[in-house]
């Protein structure tokens, strides 16, 4: 049911863009001192500043909009805590305490070993690390930590601790493994204790009824809990699970309502309200209706249980808000992909009935992102797509943004440049530095706008998270991908004006090669296997590629030195490659082929190949390159006349990483 948009890959962005875009650093305000990017670094993480450049073009009317929607939005910080693990908003209580009143030494191993760990807790809103959900093992002794509590007073619980401290407890957040009770095995807190997937499958195959032309996203907004020995939904709104957040996040929502910028946005606001206040996930599709037709204001926002990521069965949603500011120019530039939809659509190598007849509603922005909180924060999609619900999507369209401003503060921060150690050639760095930066941003303006937007189910085929299951979302994100890559080398861009030459989708092929099959397992330890979905995707359609063009040469695997290259040979054959695979991965969504989808992801997009994954450990290493990325935001704070009405919102940009942890927690923390 919901096609699952959030891009995660912020290191291909930093990678294909590691070597450039200079013209882009000259951004900085004239008066001002320019703005440091990278804040700090620590573990695996970099934290990053970026800049909100449209801020002093907006009215008063839209500044106080962009107050009120961020303060919804930090206003459900602590729900997303919750639901990683029950124990997270006790743990993280404790970890700002220590912050706030530690007074002892800080030189110590151990002192560093607890600051950076804090950190990282802060960082992933919980024990498990926000992109494997591993939990991240504190490399302080339990007695250090206890040591800690006692002198700034405070108190966990045995249970807590054991969740920190027990390396056979709350293992992993969620655990998608089809050998396993994936519920069981999960460590998040969408699920009851004693509940296990054969039940939440069967319940869930009850309550879903194939013949509803709007079916609802069943369980989207609860938890599942055990009530007299049944299953039964608790939901999260006013007055049910969570509701002091969720009031609170209601607060400011009807603030906004009154500032909206036209009645369409109004209107959105107060049917969300509605939402929040029955929990009823009928209002939650009529929201998304509105929502995605209200496309004519500055301001726009997400606000809600959304992606599906953190459940193993993708039914439950985290919370997560983002509030954007519409930045005019790039958008512009994007909106001639979306006038094209059809075109693209008509020219795919889609099997024919398979393509839809009418691509309905697709609208593409990039937007700078002015404040961002839930599962959205401090790790943030570089751009989203939604609503999610398939069938809002069909029959009203959807909204894509591009996220500018984090773009950009990745470009900044780029450094050395694995572009240089990986490419196989002096051709391919010049391309990737003079193209790179623009191939990375149309081919996910390509992927958002056309990729998923594209194609059509048969008749009587259920949605792919019933029949593809926890194959859908790696199978949609690849199904996206290639329709980008196929495109990325169509004259028809060129002919567009949205490339300067094919170029720019040479650039794209080599990088996303690259990526797919070597630079991207940096994320990864040795031994794991890849299982995040966009992960997944992009080794399935650079593995596939690879061996399906093996006889005709398309890409050469070169070893040198005892270093090993992919070398690109047939661009033209390479893009013929990526429709098959398109054409193949549209067939099995449109007819629910659960089996050839499941064999695809397997065979390509799961195992690693230990040699290569030890090999590009060892080059990556020197390179001293932060694997993740996640950002500090501004504090927006209203200036307010002797009356008490706002007469300007400041935007202050200055805060550092625990700073912000702090304030948050003191500011925007309601679940006790
Ligand atoms: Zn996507």
């Amino acid at each position: 049911m919901k096609i699952k948009n959030i891009l995660a890959f912020s290191s291909l962005v930093a990678l294909s863009a590691a070597c450039g875009d200079k013209e882009k650093t000259a951004n900085e305000n004239e008066n001002s001192q320019p703005m440091e990017t990278i804040v700090e670094r620590f573990a695996d993480v970099q934290i990053l500043r970026f800049e909100v450049a449209s801020w002093d073009k907006l009215s008063l009317k839209q500044k106080e909009l962009v107050y009120y929607l961020s303060q919804a939005g930090l206003a459900g910080r602590d729900i997303n805590y919750d639901q990683n693990n029950r124990f997270n908003l006790e743990i993280r209580r404790a970890l700002e305490a220590i912050h706030e009143k530690y007074s002892g030494e800080k030189s110590s191993a151990d002192w560093k070993n607890f600051d950076t760990w804090s950190k990282q807790v802060f960082f992933s809103n919980g024990i498990h690390h926000h992109y494997s959900m591993d939990k991240i093992q504190p490399k302080f002794s339990k007695a250090y930590f206890d040591k800690l509590m006692k002198s700034v007073e405070h108190n966990l619980s045995p249970e807590a601790l054991d969740a920190i401290f027990n390396k056979s407890l709350e293992k992993k957040r969620k655990v998608k493994d089809p050998n396993v009770d994936m519920i069981v095995a999960s460590a998040n807190n969408f699920y009851d204790e004693g509940v296990t997937q054969k039940m939440v499958e069967d319940y869930y195959a009850k309550k879903q009824d194939l013949s509803d032309p709007k079916p609802i996203e069943l369980g989207l907004n609860s938890t599942l809990i055990l009530k007299d020995g049944k299953l039964h939904e608790d939901v999260w709104k006013s007055k049910g699970k969570y509701g002091q957040a969720i009031d609170q996040i209601i607060f400011w929502l009807r603030k906004a309502v009154k500032v909206a910028e036209n009645d369409e946005q109004a209107a959105a606001l107060k049917v969300l309200i509605d939402y929040y206040k029955t929990g009823d996930l009928k209002k939650w599709d009529e929201y998304n209706v509105l929502w995605s037709t209200a496309t004519k204001g500055d301001i726009d926002y997400i606000n809600g249980f959304i992606e599906t990521y953190g459940d193993a069965l993708g039914k439950r949603a985290n919370f997560e808000s983002i509030v954007q500011i519409n930045d005019f120019e790039a958008s512009k530039r994007m909106s001639t992909v979306a006038k094209n939809a059809q075109w693209f659509e008509d020219n795919s190598p889609l099997l024919p009935e398979h393509k839809k007849k009418k691509v309905v509603g697709v609208s593409y922005k990039v937007v700078e992102v002015a404040s961002e909180s839930g599962d959205a924060a401090p790790s943030t999609p570089i751009g989203v797509n939604l609503p999610n619900n398939n069938w809002v999507r069909e029959i009203h369209g959807s909204k894509s943004v591009s996220l500018g401003n984090i773009i950009e503060a990745y470009n900044k921060a780029g450094g050395p440049s694995v572009t240089e150690e990986f490419a196989n050639d002096k051709e391919e760095i010049e391309r990737a530095k003079k193209y790179g930066a623009i191939a990375g941003k149309m081919h996910t303006a390509l992927h958002e706008v056309i990729g998923h937007a594209s194609g059509q189910i048969n008749k009587g085929v259920g949605q792919p998270s019933e029949t593809l299951l926890n194959y859908a979302s790696t199978l949609e994100e690849a199904r996206a991908d290639l329709v980008g890559l196929y495109y990325i080398m169509d004259q028809k861009m060129v002919d567009l004006g949205l490339i300067e030459s094919l170029e720019v989708g040479k650039a794209e092929y080599d990088g996303y090669i690259r990526n797919g099959l070597m630079t991207q397992l940096q994320r990864l330890e040795l031994g794991q296997n890849v299982e995040e979905e966009h992960m997944q995707n992009r080794q399935l359609v650079s593995a596939w590629v690879f061996e399906k063009g093996q006889k005709d040469k398309v890409i050469e695997k070169i070893v040198r030195n005892g270093k090993t290259y992919y070398d690109i040979k047939d661009y033209n054959k390479l893009r013929t490659l990526f429709g098959e695979l398109l054409r193949e991965i549209q067939r099995i969504k449109s007819e629910g082929d659960y089996k050839a989808g499941k064999n695809l992801v397997e065979t390509y997009g799961v195992k690693v190949d230990q040699k290569i994954h030890a090999e590009v450990l060892k080059r990556v290493k020197p390179l001293n390159i932060a694997p993740y990325s996640g950002f500090v935001y501004p504090v927006l704070v209203p200036v307010m006349d002797s009356k008490g009405k706002i007469i300007d919102v400041k935007l202050e940009n200055k805060q550092g990483f625990i700073e912000q942890m702090l304030y948050y927690g003191k500011n925007h923390s309601f679940l006790y």
